[in-house]
């Protein structure tokens, strides 16, 4: 069995965005070689997601709006966790829209379903994060 292991960085400079990085994750698989297996793709902070939907921009407001109503950021005083950081509100975004997806390879190809792309959700940006990209197969 073969394995591939690579770190995606990012640095947004909003507090909040999403990426598409279906992109990224076809090229780690391109350079792992592997054929058939499963990838596994998962943010490494605590503060950010790693989800898939469709990339449509209207769907992509209507996330922040949603999660917004759920855990507004403001007013920060509102959650206990903030103080010293004023990111509650960014772990409980990150919580709801996941930490990570595995998609399946075949055929050396990203198995999607119809529409379905890989984003990066950041809710805490302005600093350094990664996303881990692990493929396992043959
Ligand atoms: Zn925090």
């Amino acid at each position: 069995m073969k394995s591939f292991r690579k770190e995606l960085l990012f640095n947004i400079p909003t507090r909040r965005a999403f990426i598409n990085i279906t992109p990224q994750v076809a090229e780690c698989l391109h350079e792992s070689g592997i054929r058939e297996g499963l990838a596994l793709i998962n943010a490494m902070h605590i503060t950010a997601s790693v989800f898939i939907n469709d990339d449509e921009s209207g769907l992509h407001h209507d996330y922040e709006v949603w999660l917004e109503k759920l855990a507004p950021h403001e007013p920060v005083s509102q959650y206990q966790h903030n103080g010293y950081e004023d990111n509650g509100d960014a772990h409980l975004k990150r919580q709801i829209m996941g930490r990570e997806v595995v998609v399946a390879v075949t055929d050396g190809k990203l198995d999607f379903g119809p529409w379905e792309q890989i984003f990066y959700g950041e809710f805490d940006g302005g600093r350094k994060k990664r996303v881990l990209v692990k493929i396992i197969g043959e």
